[in-house]
């Protein structure tokens, strides 16, 4: 299969591939820069065991962010079931304004905006599926959207792994009894959202600015996309001050920052497992009237 690949890529790209370097693995997939005989360099990430429509997903995500035109993201020039071949991004260290120049362009990724929540297609959430298709009400209203096919899909995955014990079934429902209020003062706005924004999903480029990799795209509320960057930590203090001052938040998001979190943290659970069940509990229980 391995060199089925780049027989693949050097007829396609009418060129033949000189130099593969393997730069071992991401979080799920392998990776390897490829340079062929023109020069040109590629980044491949591949898996032979990935679900089959995984890197259609992503690089149509990646085609989205590239729409906005606010921040770099790597064109993706090749997907099959097995691989996605894409841009090169050459790093280089930080500019002097990196963390002020990326908070900017997050905020300008959140002003390019939709009609509806959701995506054309249903994607990923790590190897987790994503919903993003959803009928008129959630497409139109974010708690709708949110609550269904974000908390509620992640809970019903955690049913079926048998994660999910009475006292968590006990916090889900009380949460949904108020969810109004807890999302009461949120805008209504479908922003373009990277979706899984923490610190190894972007790069330095060789300008030493960010690159945005590696999404679970969906137009949403931009105060989840927030939310995911205070997850694992790595983002600066200038980088959250240069957002709010560029597109500044609705009062109330530190208050509904961790059902946010939330979402991702049971998805953390549903794919690992471990600590993040007492985190899951942890943040359902803030929420507890
Ligand atoms: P995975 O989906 O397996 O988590 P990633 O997309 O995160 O893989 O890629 C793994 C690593 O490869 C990243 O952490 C980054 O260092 C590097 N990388 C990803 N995309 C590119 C690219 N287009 N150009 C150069 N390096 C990249």
């Amino acid at each position: 299969m391995k060199n089925q690949i780049y027989q693949i890529i050097e007829s396609e790209l009418k060129t033949k591939v000189d130099y593969v370097r393997s730069i071992g693995g991401g979080c799920i997939n392998d990776a390897e820069i490829i340079s062929d005989e023109k020069g040109n360099s590629y980044f491949l990430k591949k898996n032979l065991y990935s679900p089959s429509d995984m890197f259609f997903k992503e690089a149509n995500g990646l085609n989205e962010l590239r729409k906005a035109n606010v921040i770099r993201v790597p064109a993706p020039i090749l997907v099959n079931e097995k691989f996605l071949l894409m841009e090169y991004i050459r790093s280089s260290s930080k500019s002097k304004n990196f963390d002020e120049n990326f908070g900017r362009a997050f905020a300008h990724l959140h002003k390019f905006t939709t009609n509806h929540f959701g995506f054309y297609e249903d994607n990923y959430i790590g190897s987790t599926p994503q919903k993003n298709i959803s009928n008129d009400e959630e497409k139109n209203d974010w708690t709708k959207f949110y609550w269904n096919n974000r908390i509620m899909f992640q809970f019903r995955l955690l049913e079926k792994a048998g994660y999910a014990d009475d006292r968590m079934r006990k916090l889900i429902r009380n949460i949904e009894d108020h969810i109004d209020e807890i999302l009461a003062g949120s805008e209504n706005i479908p922003s373009l959202l990277h979706g899984d924004l923490w610190s190894g999903n972007y790069i330095i480029d060789d300008n030493g600015e960010a690159c945005l990799i590696d999404p679970a795209v969906y137009y949403g509320n931009r105060e989840a996309d927030l939310a995911m960057t205070k997850l694992f930590g790595g983002f600066s203090s200038t980088f959250y001050k240069s957002y709010q001052e560029e597109f500044p938040l609705p009062v109330g998001y530190e208050y509904r920052e961790n059902i946010y979190k939330l979402y991702h943290v049971m998805n953390h659970l549903n794919l690992f497992g471990g600590g993040y069940y007492s985190q899951t509990i942890s943040l359902l229980s803030f929420y507890q009237r």
